[in-house]
């Protein structure tokens, strides 16, 4: 019998194995017969590894034998492929690092594997993450499991899909612009992105050092406070890895939000949302006022400078992380009559259309002449977006609004419009300027296709955002519902 791994939460997977009631190796045969099942037509997976993960089960079989389980063991987790996993080619989604094999673990994969997590593959993204539909990958076009004609969004679509068609009971992405919020809302999984500093970013392939997090998505927002759990803290491989406390977040999960203040920013229901997401998101506030919160107007009024701030940070910072990929180091290498032809001819091969695009902006910007006139400038409006929350957060605990102003849109619409692409995430990219934790939610439909709800919170409380997302799923059951696959499957659910 095939379990009904699209039903179980990580919390009920792991009282099931406490009480022996499944073992880890069952539990991580269920994921991949799945994972045969659905992925031909998903393409969530760039790389399965069956046989390491039936090994890990099997240890972690043992260690709940002898009655050592910790929440994470034995669960069958996917990891997004610009986490550096040992052993494991690690490709970014990119012809750069097409069989580039990592040496060493990413600081949150080895926090997960000193749980004994099962790690069952890498998940497909825009390569570099760079992107908002998982189109940009070198090597397949991830489908969004509640209708395969459309996007998963991105750049984490392959491990929102992993979760969202239950390939795997939870999964790791990285959000540096939105990339773990946009994908989750698109998907109808919940996914957070931790405050900048949060989670070690040792063993990520950096794209924008000053804004990449990495972070969680699963079923409930109580899963994704026992992964935060898990990878969240100091380190000593990274400077960045804030030594804040790390605490049980999963405790603090108290069903009571009475009292508690909701901002809901008046610039975030933007020209080009749809009607559908904003009466979804509208009918999740009110839910939340019913559930004894305080809903406050408040405004972030440099909000509409978020996107071309970041459109100026994120590629400089992304021009200078990917120099190192040079024909010499890493990767992919073409020989040439010298050294500087051989790095065109390898960097021209290696790095797909928008890459370039970004490494040409970003290196625009930073050159003499243009560096006071573009990134100087763009950082002082950075500091003036972090002051609208530093400012609304002396006024409402968490702020409200959606995660993105579309349901998922149909593969290919916006390829050719960069433009239109980055509008994806006009609604998640002050957060990541600012450097501030958020959460997204499923909280409805609009046209057959999830919504998410998103909530953002102050730096290094995460554990308000997640009690509120429980409290939240606590009262309703748009977390519950899953795309329909039998198509896909057959019988099985
Ligand atoms: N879509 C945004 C970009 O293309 C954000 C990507 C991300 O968060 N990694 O840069």
């Amino acid at each position: 019998m095939l379990m009904d791994l699209l039903q179980l939460t990580i919390a009920e997977a792991h009282a099931l194995l406490v009480r022996r009631e499944i073992s880890a190796v069952e539990l991580t045969r269920a994921a991949l017969e799945r994972i045969l099942a659905v992925d031909n037509t998903l393409k969530a997976f760039l790389d399965i590894d069956d046989e390491g993960a039936l090994a890990q089960a099997a240890v972690a079989d043992q260690r709940i034998a002898g009655g050592n389980a910790q929440p994470l063991t034995g669960i069958p987790l996917a990891i997004k492929d610009v986490l550096c996993v040992r052993g494991t080619i690690t490709t970014c989604g990119s012809r750069m690092l097409e069989n580039w094999v990592a040496p060493y673990d990413a600081t949150a994969v080895a926090r997960l594997k000193a749980q004994d997590a099962v790690l069952i593959g890498k998940t497909n993204l825009d390569e570099f993450a760079m992107g908002s539909s998982t189109e940009n990958s070198a090597f397949v076009v991830t489908r969004n499991p509640w209708d395969p004609t459309r996007v998963p969004g991105g750049s984490s679509g392959g491990s929102a899909v992993a979760v969202a068609a239950g390939e795997a009971l939870g999964s790791l992405g990285t959000d540096t612009g939105g990339s773990i919020r946009q994908p989750a809302a698109l998907c109808g999984v919940t996914g957070l992105k931790p405050t900048y500093g949060r989670v070690s970013r040792y063993g990520l392939v950096a794209f924008a050092s000053s804004l990449d997090q990495i972070g969680p998505f699963a079923r409930t927002a109580r899963d994704c406070a026992l992964l935060l759990e898990a990878i969240a803290g100091a380190d000593i491989n990274d400077s960045t890895a804030a030594r804040e406390p790390v605490p049980s977040y999963a405790a603090m999960l108290d069903g009571d939000i009475r009292g508690l203040r909701i901002g809901v920013p008046r610039e975030y229901f933007v020209a080009g949302m749809e009607a559908g997401v904003e009466q979804a998101v509208r009918a999740a506030i009110d839910c939340l006022r019913e559930l004894g919160a305080a809903i406050v107007d408040i405004s972030l009024p440099h909000t509409r400078y978020a996107l071309p701030t970041y459109y100026i940070i994120a590629p400089s910072e992304a021009s200078a992380n990917l120099a190192r990929f040079n024909g010499v180091r890493y990767g992919l290498h073409i020989e040439g009559e010298n050294v500087i032809e051989e790095m065109e001819l390898t960097r021209g091969a290696g790095f797909g259309p928008e890459v370039r695009r970004r490494i040409m902006l970003g290196t625009y910007a930073l050159s003499a002449g243009y560096y006071d006139a573009y990134y100087r400038r763009a950082q002082q409006v950075r500091t003036l977006i972090r002051r609208d929350f530093q400012q609304a957060f002396q006024q409402v605990d968490v702020i409200a609004a959606a995660t993105s102003p579309t349901v998922a849109f149909p593969i290919g619409a916006k390829l050719d419009d960069p433009l239109a692409m980055y509008l994806s995430d006009v609604l998640t990219l002050p957060a990541s300027l600012a450097g501030v934790p958020g959460l997204s939610l499923p909280c409805g439909f609009a046209d057959g296709l999830p919504v998410g709800l998103q909530l953002l919170g102050r730096p290094f409380d995460e554990a308000t955002l997640l009690k509120v997302g429980d409290v939240y799923q606590r009262a309703t059951d748009w977390h519950t519902r899953r795309p329909d696959l039998t198509a896909l499957t057959g019988n099985e659910p």
